[in-house]
């Protein structure tokens, strides 16, 4: 039986899904102004392997992560690249998309942008104001927190640090309380705006996930996940947002994943330790190490992002691709599945489901799977392990790694044609002096395992290898 931490109640709860067999989850998606990083990513990497566990066990998933393509920091964006706010967006998103397809992310069932629900999210808005939720100021309308007592009750915050909370990023001085979040923002000069019943204006960014989770997922769901930044006020407004409309619970399991650090520090681009994907791989580390790494520490704790723990990473992605090329190229004699190797694979099957039945506790599930890696080898390199041994290992290795997706991913291998088509399409983009656009091509092959080395007269190529080392220091 699976147990989960429940931020709602603070403690480790039965999983039970509302509708037998399948389980409805909510992702809070990438802002779409820039490049995700390893800490987003870290998060995407929590709710991939939630995903793939509760599929292990059997659930259908249902999964919705919405895309956020409005908010200031994209409207920021887009102006200052002169280009449209759909244009800006959509080229993030389809580096999110690299990103996380880079990781071996699986895919949600739905990617709902906020833009395509303004509509839904006016009817939302005339909701709460109806039941005197909410109230317009100055061609704004604002939540009226004072008005549903239930607020605080996800993130347990007092009143005061509430208050506090807000103020720090609070300056609008036309709501009635410093509490209260803006609903809809009115038009300003050179922002996009939609003209509506509500008036002439852009939706805040709590309500876009409160319209979408509602739509794909029913007013009541299972899972809502996110780091741990999110649950205040960003999930507390949510709840409010939601509840306050419906009358109805509108989540029933929270799950939060914590920080990404980097070097004990917290990730930031004024000291220099901010990295992407793109930053990590290009440095030599293959994208199934910067996984691992990103998935091998229990979700609610911290991880500490260092070289050293690339290195390790690297080590154990090596030890789990090595065991299975060797069970599948190897040649062991003839027999059937001998009792001890029986046990040893049951018995790894039990203490992974154990260790992942109980909050997700990868790190434990992972020691049960190296302990049999172990055990085998041994017993393979004293020559004793049998066909039947080795396919049936396999088989085991095969099931856990539904929930890794690390040991039998295979590289995507980029075609030549296609290489050669990106390079072609980069020379052009220099000449054209479109600096910005031939990093990005750069960086997309990159991605996928090409490196580029500039000449005076060309571009060379090559395939970067396998298990490259680290080229330098973090
Ligand atoms: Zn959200």
């Amino acid at each position: 039986m699976l147990y989960l931490f429940n931020t709602l109640t603070r403690q480790k709860e039965k999983f039970v899904p509302l509708s037998e067999g399948e389980v409805k989850i909510y992702t809070c998606g990438p802002t779409v102004y820039d490049r995700v990083h390893i800490g987003n990513l870290r998060t995407f990497m929590f709710e991939d392997i939630l995903r793939r566990y509760l599929q292990y066990k059997g659930f259908k998933v249902i999964q919705t992560m919405n895309i956020t393509d409005i908010d200031d920091k994209t409207i920021k964006g887009a102006l200052a690249s002169g280009k449209s706010l759909k244009e800006y967006t959509q080229h993030y998103t389809q580096l999110f998309f690299i990103d996380i397809d880079t990781l071996h992310i699986e895919h949600a069932e739905f990617y709902p942008h906020a833009t395509d629900h303004i509509d839904e999210m006016i009817v939302l808005i005339k909701k709460l104001l109806d039941h005197n939720l909410a109230y317009e100021s100055k061609g704004s309308i604002y939540y009226r927190i004072s008005a549903f007592p239930d607020y605080g009750k996800l993130s347990h915050l007092e009143s005061k640090e509430l208050i506090d909370g807000f103020r720090i990023d609070s300056d609008e001085y036309e709501k009635e309380s410093m509490k209260d979040f803006a609903l809809w923002k009115i038009s300003k000069e050179g922002e996009p705006s939609w003209e509506t019943e509500i008036g002439k204006g852009r939706p805040g960014w709590h309500i876009e996930c409160s319209v979408m989770a509602m739509k794909y997922l029913g007013e009541t769901f299972d899972i809502h996940a996110g780091g741990v930044d999110l649950i205040f006020p960003h999930h507390e407004n949510e709840i409010a947002q939601s509840e306050g409309a419906t009358g109805k619970q509108f989540v029933r399991y929270w799950l939060h994943s914590e920080h990404l650090i980097v070097d004990s520090e917290k990730m930031s681009k004024s000291k220099g330790n901010f990295y992407t994907a793109t930053d990590i791989i290009e440095k030599g580390t293959d994208p199934l190490t910067l996984r691992f790494l990103l998935m091998s520490v229990h979700y609610r704790k911290q991880l500490n992002f260092t070289s050293s723990s690339l290195v390790q990473a690297r080590e154990a992605v090596e030890r789990l691709k090595n065991f299975a090329l060797r069970l599948t190229t190897e040649h062991f004699r003839e027999g059937h599945s001998a009792e001890k190797i029986i046990s040893l694979c049951q018995n790894a099957k039990l203490h992974f489901e154990e260790a992942m039945d109980d909050d997700l506790n990868i790190s434990l599930a992972l020691a049960s799977v190296f302990e049999l890696v172990r055990h085998c080898n041994i017993i393979a390199d004293a020559n004793e392990l049998t066909k039947g041994d080795a396919t049936l290992i396999l088989n085991y290795l095969a099931q856990f790694d539904k929930v890794f997706g690390i040991i039998f991913i295979e590289k995507q291998e980029i075609p030549e044609q296609e290489i050669l088509a990106l390079i072609e399409e980069r020379i052009q983009a220099r000449k054209d002096k479109q600096y910005k656009k031939a990093d990005e091509l750069r960086d997309y092959l990159l991605m996928k395992g090409i490196i580029l080395e500039d000449t005076k007269t060309s571009t060379r190529w090559k395939r970067k290898l396998n298990a490259e080392l680290p080229k330098e220091e973090l």
